[in-house]
């Protein structure tokens, strides 16, 4: 028999267990995941809760025969979310706290370092962390958009041993057995790849926006930062049981043998690029060795509108996207820099300019 050891587990809930009904919060299937979390932190584990569900547990606040506009949506899941906060609430005796965040929160440095300082504070004097995205604020440009994607963020912030996705389905399956009824759950991925993704397909939950394509993608990103992760069927009690008898009830992902560093898997799978820079080949190779610095010479096209300190995703002249890195410069000034390289002016410029990019702020891409 299996048995975990875990210091730190993110528990992700969907929104068909919180809302079953979309008709207000149920405690159906809260229930045995709350004693779960009871149970965890009685042997020593820390739990941090991401919570979907808001609007699903606001929706029954606002008329059902009206098309469901963007702002209504928001409007639900404001209204939502202290119903489901107060129902998560109600399990406990120890404190909970609601943290609300936005890609925008995540993929800036700063606000990223300030998230973990205050996860990791809650966690050290025993409060529950119940982290859900901040529905009214988003714009198609800030948002994750999912809350699997969200946990698996919130999993590499918080350094956490294990994901847990709590789903409607048991785990992942060879096709979707919705649709087959020769499908088989596959219990253990051992890496995750295009046949993985081909599996997932495109099936999708009633209820909630994610679907097995976003659970996969969660998990790609959880284990690449040494996460052990899980898609678990949370509609069932005994899936709980066996996961504290130490036994895998649904499908664990295993953790890559060397996890990225926290500050290359941020800049990977968190931060989004805000613009692009073309190089002549493939720069990246020389640059593991340390040997080499981007040349301005080097640069063939400066793609977006990007400030200093924002990550830029460069790509080599034939399409290939080689990394993901800190912009030193502006695009305007690496625009500026670029047209002005070939020129005796930029002689002198170029001898005062630092580095481009910095080895320190490269997240070198897998090729694919
Ligand atoms: N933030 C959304 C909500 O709480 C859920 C997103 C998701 O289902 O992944 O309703």
């Amino acid at each position: 028999m299996q048995t975990f050891k875990w210091q730190r587990i993110v528990l992700k809930v969907g929104s068909a267990l919180i809302a079953p009904e979309q008709n207000g919060c149920s405690s159906r299937y809260l229930l045995s995941i709350a004693q779960f979390i009871v149970r965890c932190r009685a042997q020593g584990i820390e739990v941090i809760l991401v919570s979907s569900g808001s609007v699903a547990a606001g929706s029954h606040l606002f008329p059902a025969d009206k098309a469901r506009s963007v702002a209504m949506k928001k409007a639900m899941a404001a209204a939502g979310q202290t119903e489901m906060m107060a129902a998560w609430d109600r399990f406990f005796d120890f404190p909970s706290a609601q943290i609300l965040l936005t890609h925008g929160d995540l993929r800036d440095r700063e606000r990223y370092k300030s998230i973990r300082e205050t996860i990791f504070t809650l966690l050290d004097h025993g409060v529950l962390p119940i982290i859900n995205e901040n529905d009214t604020v988003t714009t198609d440009d800030l948002r994750v958009g999912d809350n699997d994607n969200l946990s698996a963020m919130v999993a590499g912030a918080a350094d956490a041993d294990a994901l847990m996705i709590c789903s409607d389905v048991d785990g992942l399956f060879d096709k979707n057995p919705n649709l087959h009824s020769d499908a088989v759950l596959l219990p253990e991925i051992d890496k995750i790849d295009d046949s993985i993704y081909a599996m997932a397909g495109c099936a999708t939950s009633a209820v909630g926006t994610g679907g097995m394509k976003t659970k996969i993608e969660a998990a790609e990103k959880a284990t690449s930062h040494g996460i052990t992760t899980f898609i678990l069927n949370g509609f069932k009690e005994q899936t709980f049981n066996r996961l504290l008898e130490g036994e895998n009830p649904g499908t664990i992902f295993m953790p890559y043998e060397k996890p990225m560093q926290e500050a290359i898997h941020w800049r990977t799978h968190t931060a989004s690029e805000q613009g692009e820079l073309v190089v002549e080949g493939n720069f990246t190779e020389p640059l593991d060795k340390n040997s080499k610095q981007l040349n301005p010479h080097e640069i063939v096209e400066v793609r977006g509108e990007f400030a200093v300190g924002d990550t830029i995703l460069v790509r080599s002249d034939d399409g290939t996207k080689l990394a993901k890195a800190r912009a030193n410069y502006s695009s305007c000034l690496l625009n500026f820099i670029a047209e002005n390289e070939s020129t005796e002016f930029s002689d002198e410029v170029q001898d005062s300019i630092g580095p481009i990019i910095s080895d320190e702020d490269i997240a070198v891409l897998e090729k694919s």
